[in-house]
């Protein structure tokens, strides 16, 4: 499956969304065009009616069964109400598909867009790489477009993290703590008797 293509773009998004719950029309704006998505830049009201959806796309990136990604998936195409329709923007420009009408406004295009990059990677056979990092209490989603498709953390920090922690419980398990002396009585100096 080719990840860098057109038709990825919408997955990329649903991923940044993921990452960035709390988006705001300036950053949405600026991976938008990273992705080339045209129209004009989103407003602070459509970067926030966006939020909810974040957290719909999330569900996909942390289900664990590709089944159940699925699922989820063909769930939110329906909710985004994603009709592709090919269209070409004029001057013997290239056609390609938008996934809803650019009239309907840009919270319900992304909408549409994300549902349809995740389709199209579940429909290429890579559903499974739609994934959540594996560190506890990280989260982040990510696209494993690795060769073999076994990445399981966001970046080589949490990778690293958890590397050195098991390398740590390994090390505890292997040589358990050598049993610690109790410390040493204060005994009260013996009375002499005085006579
Ligand atoms: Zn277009
Ligand atoms: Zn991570």
């Amino acid at each position: 499956m080719q990840f860098n293509t057109y038709t990825m773009a919408g997955a990329h998004i649903a991923a940044w969304l993921v990452n960035h719950p709390a988006v705001d029309a300036a950053a949405l704006a600026a991976e938008l065009h990273r992705r080339e998505v045209h129209g004009a830049p989103p407003t602070a009201a459509e970067a926030a009616a966006l939020r909810p959806w974040a957290a719909r796309l999330r569900e996909v990136f942390e289900a664990t069964a590709v089944a159940d990604k699925a699922q989820l998936t063909d769930a939110l195409l329906v909710a985004a109400d994603c009709r592709p329709r090919l269209v070409s923007h004029g001057g013997g420009k290239p056609f390609h598909f938008h996934y809803a009408p650019v009239e309907t406004g840009l919270a319900a295009r992304v909408r549409a867009l994300t549902a349809a990059g995740l389709g199209h990677v579940v429909d290429g056979g890579a559903g499974a790489r739609l994934r959540a990092c594996d560190r506890t209490g990280c989260g982040v989603a990510f696209i494993d477009t690795s060769r073999n498709g076994r990445r399981r953390f966001c970046s080589v920090r949490c990778a690293n993290q958890v590397n050195v922690a098991t390398h740590r419980l390994r090390r505890r398990v292997a040589q358990p703590p050598r049993e610690v002396p109790p410390p040493c009585e204060v005994r009260p100096p013996l009375e002499v008797p005085t006579r």
